[in-house]
């Protein structure tokens, strides 16, 4: 009987310090105004005692230990790689943020950035300080390989906008993939095979035990030479020694790099000097807290009305 006067609260709960939880309990309220929002410092020890769903951003693991009716999570970042090691083995069900404009936001700045590299805007900004005329012969797009590691909602998103902007395609993922215009590989097997004819290499996997430290000195040497590198998944896939020592080398000639293993990359850090690295403050593609907190809505209802969950993190998979 107690239950039933336990209001239906819906807590936010996220990492110590982080800034914005108010202006996401309000976003989050009111796209689903039938549920009761609240952060989960608000929530009273009965509704603590009932609560069966929760909305995360990065929780303190800790917190989530005192809802013991708690059956799952939606995350409202579309990478919950920090979600599952800090959970470590759990019965939780993870669901993550899947929202289109977020993956255009992606596509968005991967053709930005792709552009920057195969425009040489690198090289023109070198020349400029040695005040040094000299234009570069010109190189079509469709002559250009750009591929992506990952071809999921980020990467498949990203594909689309470069075919547009006539790049050669191709593509990386664990299962076999057929995307139209898009050279596709998966597997470790087939990776050498798309890294040989890479011009711009975009790295858009989660991060699992499988991907991290994966762009190593090994797979960075199977990319032409003078070909480039852009970061937009996570830090730790990258071994920054191999990648600062193929700079160094010149076999890549430039990367842009927008994750780091440590966040906010420290200022004694080699990236912030070298003249072949751009740094990005983890800003390729934020979260729209309005669309992001629609879908939440979305799924939420549907939970409600059938008891069923959205597609959910394959925790031993890592995504
Ligand atoms: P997703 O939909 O889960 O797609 C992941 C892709 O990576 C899938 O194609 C998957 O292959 C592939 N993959 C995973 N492990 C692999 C492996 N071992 N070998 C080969 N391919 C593998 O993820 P998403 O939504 O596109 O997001 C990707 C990542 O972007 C997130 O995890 C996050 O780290 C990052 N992100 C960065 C920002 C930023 O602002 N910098 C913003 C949002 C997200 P299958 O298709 O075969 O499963």
């Amino acid at each position: 009987m107690k239950s039933n006067l336990v209001p239906n609260i819906i807590p936010f709960l996220v990492a110590p310090g982080y800034a914005h939880t108010q202006a996401w309990v309000q976003a989050l309220q009111t796209a689903m105004p039938e549920e009761q929002l609240v952060a989960f410092g608000d929530m009273s020890d009965a509704a603590k005692a009932a609560c069966k769903v929760a909305i995360v951003a990065n929780p303190n693991p800790a917190e989530l230990q005192q809802l013991p009716q708690l059956q799952w999570v939606h995350s409202v970042w579309a990478g919950v790689e920090r979600l599952v090691a800090d959970l470590g083995k759990t019965d939780l069900e993870i669901v993550r943020l899947v929202d289109p404009q977020l993956a255009s936001t992606m596509a968005e700045a991967v053709l930005t950035w792709v552009l920057y590299l195969h425009r040489e805007i690198p090289v023109y900004a070198r020349q400029q300080v040695q005040k040094k005329w000299q234009p570069r012969e010109y190189v079509a797009a469709s002559q250009r390989t750009v591929s992506l590691l990952g071809l999921g909602a980020l990467g498949e998103a990203a594909a689309q906008s470069l075919l547009q902007a006539g790049f050669t395609v191709c593509g990386w993922s664990r299962s076999p993939k057929l995307i139209a215009g898009v050279e596709c590989f998966n597997g470790e097997n087939e990776l050498p095979a798309m890294l040989a004819k890479t011009d711009i290499l975009v790295c858009l996997l989660p991060l699992t035990p499988d991907t991290r430290g994966l762009i190593n000195a090994r797979i960075l040497a199977l990319l032409p030479q003078g070909a480039s590198l852009i970061n937009f998944a996570r830090g730790a896939i990258v071994n920054d020694d191999d990648l600062r020592a193929a700079l160094e080398s010149e076999h890549i000639s430039h990367t842009v790099l927008d994750v780091f293993d440590i966040e906010p990359l420290p200022v004694s850090e080699w990236q912030w000097q070298h003249p072949h690295v751009s740094v990005l403050p983890h800003c390729a593609a934020p979260t729209d807290r309005k669309t992001a907190s629609a879908i939440v809505a979305e799924n939420i209802r549907l939970y409600r009305l059938s008891g069923e969950l959205p597609q959910t993190v394959d925790i031993t998979r890592g995504y």
